[in-house]
């Protein structure tokens, strides 16, 4: 039946779609990190959904919360209004934010996707500032609606928008291992928050003053590029500075996977605005943006969407958030994503196709690259895209699903659940170790 269904589907999906074309899996049941194929085959999942099963696949206390919402008779679908589903994730979330948002932060809820929240949040902006242009950063990815898809990074998916572009300065990240000014470290971070700052000044050659800037901390589709703390906090005082609301993506990094509850913990910035999705719905769909309610300019139905009262997702997502607080599970994601960062600079010390490990918690990337080929002036080796595909491959034929992400395909991404164990890292390991030596085969 999986060849039948993969050539049903192939037939009649879009050319468009992405994971069902490089991984011929027909999932039928998971549980945790591991997903059973229709063939039988089980498979440690290090992509969780793109990051958005902390808690792995099927915990327990999500299907206990969404049976719990079904079994209660309350209604499905209840547009925006107020529940009492509702209300306990609310207040879940609002204990998880950081204290200045906490008290005085406003949510809107924005629909399923995280491209929902990120067009809500430049939306917002623009509405509170009456400006329109917006900061972004190369590498950035924060969508696929219009809005969304202008402030991403990628140059090849935003000539889809034909014309239909919002006006999207695009400033260096802070991308250590290929750095725009061929230096990387503190340095290079320094210099590209600089270049921000000059932008925004230079009368004669810098940019309109703009309704906002809209970063990562991690950039994550971008190749797991982790922002040093002491640039995320020139951004906060660049952007505070200047009355430009700070919006930070965290569809990706939120709920505990970084390592703190919230990615802008640690470097202590407060953003304007924080993005959020994957997660927070504990794996059913749902995107919010929270943000300081001075900004709360909107006049009623300025933004609204059929699908925002999702009951069933804010119950996973209440179950979640719980959880992974009662759980200290961003304390667990730190030292599990440590211990697997430091046996991955082991494996690069024996492979020199992995030119870069790095990562936050359990947001993982390695970074592979063509050894043949001659180093930059900052050591750096051209990618290798197809290398990293193999590396792919070889990974799935020994039971282990990853994803390749970064500017040329070339970076290896593990996003494990937050529940993850030992053995089960461990086993990661050794696959993706031997995966990369059978690449090399
Ligand atoms: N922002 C970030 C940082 C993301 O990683 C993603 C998805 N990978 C999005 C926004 C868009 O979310 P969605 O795919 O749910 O629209």
């Amino acid at each position: 039946p999986a060849e039948g269904i993969l050539r049903r589907q192939e037939q009649r999906e879009s050319a468009a779609r992405t994971y069902a074309r490089s991984l011929p899996v027909v999932p039928v049941r998971a549980r945790g990190m591991t997903i059973e194929g229709a063939d039988g085959r089980r498979y440690l999942d290090c992509l969780s959904g793109a990051g958005t099963l902390a808690l792995g696949h099927n915990h327990p206390v999500v299907m206990e919360a969404v049976r719990g919402v079904l079994d209660s008779g309350a209604p499905l679908q209840v547009l925006d209004l107020a529940t009492p589903v509702k209300d306990a994730f609310t207040t879940a979330l609002f204990e998880t934010l950081p204290p200045a948002l906490a008290e005085h932060g406003r949510i809107q809820f924005c629909g399923p996707a995280g491209t929902d929240a990120v067009e809500a949040a430049i939306k917002l902006a623009r509405t509170a500032t009456g400006r329109d242009g917006l900061l972004a950063f190369s590498g950035a990815y924060h969508g696929m609606t219009a809005a969304a898809l202008a402030a991403t990074g990628d140059t090849a998916v935003r000539a889809a928008l034909h014309g239909h572009d919002t006006q999207v300065t695009r400033l260096p990240y802070p991308y250590d291992y290929r750095c725009p000014f061929g230096i990387g470290g503190e340095r290079g971070a320094e210099l590209a928050a600089r270049w921000t700052a000059h932008l925004l000044d230079d009368p004669k050659g810098g940019v309109q003053p703009p309704a906002g800037m809209l970063l990562e901390v991690v950039q994550g589709e971008g190749g797991v590029i982790p922002a040093p703390d002491s640039w995320l906090r020139r951004m906060r005082a660049i952007t505070a500075d200047r009355g430009i609301p700070l919006i930070a993506d965290e569809v990706q990094t939120g709920v505990g996977r970084t390592g703190t509850f919230w990615a802008v913990e640690r470097s202590g910035i407060v953003p304007d605005v924080m993005v959020l999705s994957k997660a927070i719905g504990g794996s059913l769909p749902l995107a919010v943006i929270v943000y300081r309610e001075e900004l709360d300019g909107w006049l009623p139905g300025a933004h609204a969407g059929t699908f925002r009262g999702n009951q069933l997702a804010m119950a996973a997502g209440t179950a979640t958030l719980g959880f992974v607080r009662r759980n200290a599970l961003h304390e667990r994601a730190e030292t599990v994503g440590s211990l697997m960062l430091s046996r991955l600079r082991g494996l690069a010390a024996h492979h020199p196709c992995i030119g870069d490990v790095r990562g936050r918690g359990l947001m993982i990337g390695v970074e592979i690259v063509d050894t043949d080929a001659e180093a930059d002036d900052h050591g750096a080796q051209p990618a290798a895209p197809r290398l990293a595909e193999q590396i792919r491959c070889e990974a799935l034929r020994r039971g282990l699903i990853i994803e390749l992400g970064g500017r040329h395909g070339s970076v290896v991404r593990l996003l494990p659940p937050l529940t993850i164990t030992d053995e089960q890292a461990e086993a990661v390991l050794e696959r993706l170790a031997g995966a990369i030596e059978a690449a090399h085969a």
